[in-house]
């Protein structure tokens, strides 16, 4: 049988797994295994040239046992409903492993932004929440940026909310502008929680940061807060960051000889994570295949850029130095490619704990919000660290105790909470 790269394929059967170390009863799965709700949608747009566009749009509510459901809107060339359910699902985990009162969900929307204007991008945002603002808001289902999308595109789809709502309900979407109710801390979150994750694997393992080197790939918000974090907290070396080049329409990877610079290469990366070719190249980087991350003498891989990238296929090539794989994107490794990497004996932080830095601020910036009073950088930071910290701990003694790979031990610490809720509410 061929290998399935069907996210939500993969997010059930990881959850069958779990079910099956939990020993779950039938009803408890049938409500899990799928969304509670979904909403497939078509928003109209008015172009710049006066023609009308349709466009496809989603959002999945997955499970609000644990509190109002939260999760990102991603616009994606490539987006399908099986991604965004996925994604949903994770959330749910996410939220349960990090140990925030929230829920899972996740929306999108069929369509490559770069192709459009400042101001068609600003009508599709108010055109999804046109169609959605019944459904989402502070206590219902609080929506945040993802691939694709903005802390701008956060603050028009606020603005359209509070207006069609009659509030101004900044707690209605997070990942804002700070200027417009945003946390701080909140742009970085994401990458640095990945790092203080892979600072406890380093302690468990008895590995020097100070000798590591990571390989990173993606080069957005994600990777690039883990490549600075990696240099800047542990005192680590970045060997190579990626990218898919909206120009070439190819994915590279680009290393320095003296491993890169995180900060430089960030400040000629666009706001897609589409870093300048050639003044890379300039700088003295070397642009190498697209696969050429995963090859790389490392100590710790970190995908951040999007589904199914260490497959059956390319899981084979992982350096024999590697040690930790954390997963900065959601679902990064296909059921095959997790496989082999347990064959290896890799220690993984899996996906749902990983990067659940990005939620965990989300869900500050909500609190600030509902106080209508906002924490300093540090304090943002601090409260996160401990926050994954704590998590990664709790998911560490499961699997200890349980003698279970880390990622079915996220999943019984994740599904546990979720089922507790459920029973409580008297739902199963
Ligand atoms: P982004 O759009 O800012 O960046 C994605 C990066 O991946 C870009 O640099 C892009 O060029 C690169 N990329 C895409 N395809 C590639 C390929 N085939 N090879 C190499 N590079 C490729 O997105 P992001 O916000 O950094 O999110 C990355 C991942 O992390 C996604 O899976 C997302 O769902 C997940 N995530 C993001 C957040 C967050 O706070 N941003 C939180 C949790 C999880």
């Amino acid at each position: 049988m061929s290998e399935s790269k069907n996210p939500f394929e993969i997010a059930q059967a990881q959850f069958e797994q779990g079910a099956d170390l939990l020993g779950l009863p039938e009803d408890v799965r049938a409500l899990l295994r799928w969304p509670l709700r979904e909403f497939h949608f078509r928003i109209p747009v008015k172009m710049d040239d006066s023609t009308t566009r349709v466009f496809t749009g989603f959002r999945v509510q997955h499970n609000d046992a644990r509190g109002p459901n939260k999760g990102g809107i991603r616009f994606h060339p490539n987006e399908t409903i099986d991604t965004v359910r996925a994604l949903a699902m994770w959330m749910t985990w996410k939220c349960a492993v990090a140990d925030i009162p929230l829920g899972g969900s996740k929306g999108g929307v069929i369509i490559n932004p770069a192709t459009l204007s400042v101001s068609e991008k600003e009508r599709l945002c108010r055109g999804w929440v046109d169609q959605m603002w019944k459904n989402v808001g502070p206590r219902m289902d609080v929506p945040a940026p993802d691939v694709g999308t903005t802390p701008q595109m956060m603050a028009w789809m606020m603005d359209e909310y509070s207006k069609l709502t009659g509030n101004y309900a900044p707690g209605a979407f997070t990942g804002k502008p700070v200027d417009m109710g945003g946390s701080l801390g909140r742009t970085e979150a994401t990458g640095y929680g990945v790092i203080f994750t892979v600072r406890e694997a380093m302690k468990h393992l008895g590995i020097d940061p100070k000798s590591s080197v990571a390989a990173i790939q993606g080069f957005g918000n994600v990777a690039q807060y883990a490549a600075i974090g990696f240099k800047e907290i542990l005192g680590g070396k970045v060997a190579c960051v990626s990218c898919y080049d909206l120009n070439d329409r190819k994915p590279y990877t680009y290393s320095h000889p003296d491993g890169v610079d995180p900060k430089f290469l960030q400040s000629i990366t666009d706001q897609y994570g589409t870093i300048d070719a050639a003044k890379a190249k300039a700088a003295g980087y070397l642009q190498e295949h697209e696969m050429a991350w995963i090859d790389k003498e490392a100590d710790v891989l970190i995908p951040a850029a999007l589904e199914n990238m260490l497959t059956a296929e390319t899981a084979p090539r992982i350096h024999k130095r590697m040690q930790i794989i954390a997963e900065g994107a959601n679902g990064p490794t296909t059921l095959e490619g997790d496989t082999i990497i347990k064959e290896r004996g890799l220690f993984v932080i899996p996906d749902f704990l990983c990067n659940a830095g990005g939620v965990t601020t989300s869900y500050f910036e909500s609190v600030q919000n509902d106080m209508n009073f906002y924490w300093h950088r540090d304090e943002v930071l601090e409260r996160l660290d401990h926050k994954m910290t704590k998590a990664f701990q709790d998911v560490l003694e499961m699997s200890i105790g349980r003698k279970v790979h880390m990622r079915d031990a996220a999943y019984l610490v994740a599904i546990d909470k979720v089922v507790r809720a459920m029973r409580l509410r008297g739902w199963v």
